[in-house]
């Protein structure tokens, strides 16, 4: 850290103090040994009082509240037209980037691809250390959504990553080292880790995801200091047969059990995964996790077709100190189509019919906007933001949504909006306190559900125990937008088309300003009253993670991470524009007249290589169906290599040995000979070979640039 920077921390330290804030600083003399000087001395106290400390961004959603709502207003709608890139930073992955970095006295923590971790100067983009836990990179196997990361916690001199592999680790925020690590799951089932942990009274707490695969979700929460387990709590009941689970949770799994029918998803784990969402309340002293689909997705297979199944697709209150169960409310009973509600949950009061409530605010991927009162968890109005098939309303009532006849494939395949993709997904949304506004990311993509007569449970694999089919040609296209949401009244203020299939997640700021990213790499200012696009930032790689705002010496920066990934990169190719290879990650910052440039990437594909060898119809048929089980949901999308561009396509022995040997397995590609056999492996060639000439011929049109 610089000396001028220091003194600039240490204005901001007695700003807090100043604020109202219990603070024990230590005051270091402006010298080289600032450099050294311990960094991330974020407490209970600052962390209660983040709204007060605007220059800093101290947890995933900004504050407690998760509002990510940005008191800063040197950027105004009168001058954004002049926010220009301070600085930006290259990672070293071309992987999905997710995070939302965070800021504590002019420093920026972020996480990455792979679960690194960056501590970078806030002011300069200047590297202070870089963190790899070195994820065994043959776990990329078993996650849906490509090795992302959200986010990093910090409390008192620490930096907390939770690692793809199941890790937490806890590192010195200082220097970069590792201070404790602990397991969190068992790496002999298919788990992993791409959330942020989030710290309160000296806790971290860490929950997992896993669920398409099989396995069964908790919330684990450890002592910050010493990473030794304080309390972990499951989302839903374990097979009776190995006893109780000795865990926080183990008195509600009576009822909850009641709930769960016949024993299928004793192999599966019954999911129920805490893959993103968790919020601790200080006004109430509780904890919100936010809980996601069944394991399998069908609940016909997963539980004999009945029973709500608690507590999948809920949202959970629980006890901070204990882990105890306090109430739950549930979006979609026994859900059968992957609707999570692991989605970002908002703390606010709101003035409802005129009396102020403490709420909870939820868009999860269902499709309706929830406000519940988070004391009771009572639901008090819950609305459709998107076009909904599955329910046509929601009892108030009861909290239970009227489910329509369309919800249900068992008599033959249904289109189900929104699907599995969500409405909304991950992408961060905003909620103004100024204009009483939430900005929320949203998507449309149809999926047709129906029943595979044919499911078997496979290790490792996904295993939905349903299959999909393409959505007839007058079902709704798939969209995408930025929405201004109003949760009093619960209706739409205003929306802005983003390209393709999903829209980045969104920052407010006291600016009167909202930003937020694209599918096309454009990253923009939208007035939040009107919609206004003020100032648009263009990049090559797509922008889907949260943005943040913070100052150091007295000027505002605005910062988010740039790079495609998650599932829908990974298994869907972008439309509507030249195919480019995704260049690496990198931070983009943002301040008025900020004249930095970014350095020139190499975006151009390999061509499409398909080998000389003639292979029979029928074998490119077999090859096709192998592909669209098996390699699809990685190799249909424009992250990882396009299998019609690979270097291996022309050569049978190279082919089989990446397949078949994992001659590729440091890079996440295992071998496949656990669920595939040589033949079809070479089949898959063949399909690939036949795409492979059709790509060559489209390029040959297109003047050979691939497009
Ligand atoms: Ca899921």
């Amino acid at each position: 850290m610089q000396s001028g920077q220091f003194r600039r921390a240490a204005v901001a330290a007695v700003f807090v103090a100043l604020a109202g804030a219990v603070l024990v600083r230590v005051v270091l003399p402006a010298n080289s040994e600032a450099a050294k000087a311990p960094r991330a001395r974020v407490d209970q106290a600052r962390l209660d009082n983040a709204p007060s400390e605007p220059q800093n961004w101290m947890t995933y959603g900004g504050d407690y509240a998760e509002q990510r709502f940005s008191r800063l207003a040197q950027v105004t709608k009168d001058n954004v037209s002049k926010l220009g890139l301070a600085w930006s930073f290259e990672f070293d992955s071309n992987r999905g980037q997710e995070a939302t970095p965070l800021v504590v006295d002019g420093v920026m923590y972020v996480s990455t691809a792979w679960s690194r971790v960056f501590a970078l100067d806030a002011r300069t983009g200047q590297e202070l250390w870089r963190f790899d836990p070195k994820v065994d990179a043959s776990r990329a196997i078993v996650g849906c959504c490509d090795v992302v990361n959200r986010g990093v916690a910090v409390w008192k001199g620490k930096v907390y990553v939770g690692t793809f592999d199941g890790r937490l680790i806890a590192i010195d925020a200082a220097t970069g080292k590792p201070v404790w690590s602990v397991q969190t799951t068992d790496n002999s089932k298919p788990y992993t880790i791409t959330g942020a942990p989030r710290v309160f009274k000296d806790k971290v707490i860490i929950g997992n995801g896993g669920a398409e695969y099989g396995v069964r979700g908790y919330v684990t929460a450890y002592d910050a200091a010493s990473g030794k387990q304080a309390w972990r709590f499951y989302t839903v009941p374990g097979d009776p047969a190995n006893g109780p689970d000795h865990a926080a949770s183990d008195p509600m799994m009576a009822t909850a059990s009641k709930t769960w029918f016949g024993s299928a998803w004793h192999q599966s784990g019954g999911g129920g995964t805490v893959w993103d969402s968790i919020v601790y309340d200080p006004e109430l002293n509780q904890l919100y996790i936010g809980v996601g689909n069944g394991s399998p997705w069908n609940r016909k297979v997963r539980s004999e077709g009945k029973g709500d199944n608690l507590f999948l697709a809920s949202i959970v209150a629980l006890d901070p100190d204990t882990g105890a169960y306090r109430w739950h409310y549930q979006a979609t009973p026994g859900d059968s189509y992957d609707f999570t509600s692991a989605q970002q949950m908002t703390l606010a009061t709101l003035k409802i019919a005129g009396v102020p409530r403490k709420v909870l605010m939820q868009a999860p991927k269902n499709g309706f906007f929830y406000v519940l009162d988070r004391t009771t968890g009572k639901l008090i109005s819950a609305k459709n933001f998107t076009q909904v098939t599955w329910a046509d309303g929601v009892d108030l009532a009861t909290g239970r949504p009227n489910f329509t006849q369309n919800a249900f494939f068992d008599e033959g395949p249904k289109m189900i909006l929104p699907s599995s993709f969500g409405a909304h997904n991950w992408h961060p949304m905003s909620f103004s306190p100024q204009t009483g506004l939430v900005y929320l990311p949203v998507m449309q993509r149809a999926v047709v559900y129906t029943q595979d007569p044919s499911f078997k449970f496979v290790k490792d694999r996904y295993n939905f125990a349903q299959s999909f089919l393409p959505p007839a040609a007058n079902a709704p296209k798939v969209s995408a937008g930025l929405i201004a949401w109003d949760p009093v009244a619960q209706k739409e203020v205003w929306r802005v088309r983003q390209p393709e299939s999903w829209a980045g997640g969104a920052l407010s700021t006291a600016g009167g300003l909202v930003f937020a990213g694209n599918a096309h790499g454009e990253f923009s200012a939208f007035g939040d009253r009107d919609g206004a696009r003020l100032w648009t930032f263009k990049q090559p790689s797509a922008i889907m993670a949260g943005p943040i705002s913070y100052s150091i010496g007295g000027v505002q920066y605005v910062a988010v991470i740039a790079g495609a990934g998650g599932g829908q990169s990974l298994m869907i190719r972008d439309v509507g524009r030249p195919q480019q290879a995704q260049p690496f990650g990198r931070m983009l910052v943002f301040k008025l007249g900020g004249t930095a440039k970014l350095p020139n990437v190499n975006l151009t594909l390999p061509p499409a290589n398909p080998p000389e060898e003639a292979f029979a119809p029928a074998q490119v048929a077999a090859g096709a169906g192998v592909f669209y089980q098996q390699c699809v949901f990685c190799h249909g999308g424009s992250v990882l290599p396009d299998l019609r561009r690979s270097g291996a396509l022309a050569d049978r022995r190279a082919w089989n040995q990446i397949v078949i040997g994992g001659a590729l397995t440091a890079n996440g590609m295992v071998s496949f000979a656990k669920w595939i056999t040589p033949e079809d492996a070479e089949a898959v060639r063949a399909y690939m070979a036949a795409e492979a000439r059709k790509l060559k011929a489209e390029d040959a049109v297109r003047g050979g640039e691939p497009g």
